[in-house]
């Protein structure tokens, strides 16, 4: 297998979750008796470029297609975030409704609707089809493509070039960094800004989040291997700022390389200094994380059987692709140990998790089950879940953070 950036053979392997189905691939009660694929999850890094990647054993459109259940708008926490962003963007670049501002994997249109209440024109590009549909409905205008490079001259042609480009949590998700960015270059106003958020590699491998890997995720991004894609294609990062989102996100600023008005500021050394004093660029560094990881699913596994032996219950919530890979990596299968995984989303509700097969049900259903505990599987909004559900100290009911380390919490 080679660099999906640089080419070079990879050897190097980071993490080795053995096999999953894909985490999205939420199974319907008919779909329980038909079986399950299962696919290789294994995690390389380059020692060439230090790009970290799985290899991808499904094709893109099979993954984000119509199926694909994630609606942005159903996180309040997320909407705030993309309100925030907008107010803080427009005055710094100056936008208004002479501007252009374009979304790749906008999804249901929760950030542009910010832009669109300021009469800043926008569009966004999404390839789920059902997220976009419900823009569409609202008045976001989405376009349903992958965007790539070939799509960006298209896209130049009937929208023009963009003063500002967003991308969320998408850089991690294409299977072609390089013919990406290069249609971001395309098609990038020559004074114009595009802002991207990613999970930063730094967080990952600092706090053993091994359950952010799943086929989904092709690319774990560091500042600096991300800085030297853009260089190569004419792009040049100008600022950076770190996030609290995804457990630990980076949101860079780039321009044209030759952008005169946006010189670099001292965000971006200070940060890439930050990742090699990690390690980031040796070796040294990825070795050691299988133990780690290991270690964690010891912990998890023996805190539940403990627990189960002794009588208590145990339910989950959030059901999200960290938990399934969480569970998929511990051999957890069916509702022995966990009852069920609750959820806000109807999308996913009366749907089965992949792999584990456990059922995913209404947050109300714990309260009337009033069980001992509750793993709180997308431990990046861990705060805002446990507000949620602060009801369940009524019982005596206690949180479960089964990543970096496991916690159990009083409600
Ligand atoms: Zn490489």
């Amino acid at each position: 297998m080679k660099c999906r950036n640089c080419g070079e053979t990879l050897s190097l392997v980071v993490c080795d979750l053995v096999s999953a189905p894909m985490s999205n691939a939420y199974l319907s009660g008919i779909e329980l008796d038909e079986p399950e694929i299962y696919y290789p999850l294994c995690v390389y890094v380059c020692n060439q470029c230090w790009l970290m990647q799985i290899e991808d054993y499904e094709k893109a459109n099979e993954i984000f297609g119509e199926d694909y259940r994630y609606y942005s708008s159903y996180s309040s926490l997320w909407l705030r975030h993309a309100e925030d962003y907008v107010k803080k963007i427009v005055p710094r670049l100056g936008l208004n409704p002479a501007s252009k501002v374009m979304e790749i994997a906008s999804n249901d249109g929760y950030l542009l609707q910010y832009f669109k209440t300021l009469g800043i024109p926008c569009f966004g590009v999404d390839p789920a089809k059902g997220p976009a549909r419900k823009a569409n409905t609202m008045g976001i205008e989405t376009i349903v493509a992958f965007f790539d490079a070939d799509f960006a001259d298209e896209l130049v042609h009937t929208k023009g070039l963009q003063d500002l480009i967003i991308g969320n949590n998408v850089l991690a998700h294409v299977p072609d960094i390089n013919n990406f960015v290069v249609g971001l270059a395309k098609i990038l106003s020559p004074h114009g800004t595009l802002t991207m958020e990613f999970p930063h590699l730094l967080e990952l491998i600092r706090d053993t989040q091994f359950d952010t890997i799943y086929h989904e995720h092709y690319f774990y991004l560091s500042l600096k291997t991300v800085e030297s894609i853009f260089k190569k294609h004419g792009l040049r990062i100008y600022n950076v700022e770190q996030l609290f989102t995804h457990g630990g996100s980076l949101r860079i600023y780039a321009c044209h390389t030759e952008d005169s008005l946006h010189p670099t500021e001292t965000s971006v050394n200070l940060i890439i200094n930050e990742e090699r004093s990690a390690g980031l660029f040796e070796s040294q560094t990825y070795l050691a994380f299988q133990g780690k990881a290991d270690k964690i699913r010891s912990r998890f596994l023996q805190f539940l059987i403990e627990q189960r032996t002794a009588g208590k219950r145990i339910v989950g919530y959030g059901a999200a692709a960290k938990g399934n890979t969480l569970l998929n990596y511990c051999g957890i299968k069916g509702t022995g140990l966990i009852e069920y995984v609750a959820d806000a989303s109807p999308f996913k509700q009366g749907f089965y998790l992949p792999g584990s097969r456990i059922p995913i049900v209404e947050p109300q259903r714990i309260f009337l089950d009033k069980p001992d505990f509750v793993i709180i599987f997308p431990w990046n909004i861990k705060n805002e879940i446990m507000k949620q559900l602060e009801d369940i100290q009524e019982w005596g009911g206690k949180f479960i953070i089964p990543v970096p380390e496991l916690e159990v919490i009083d409600a």
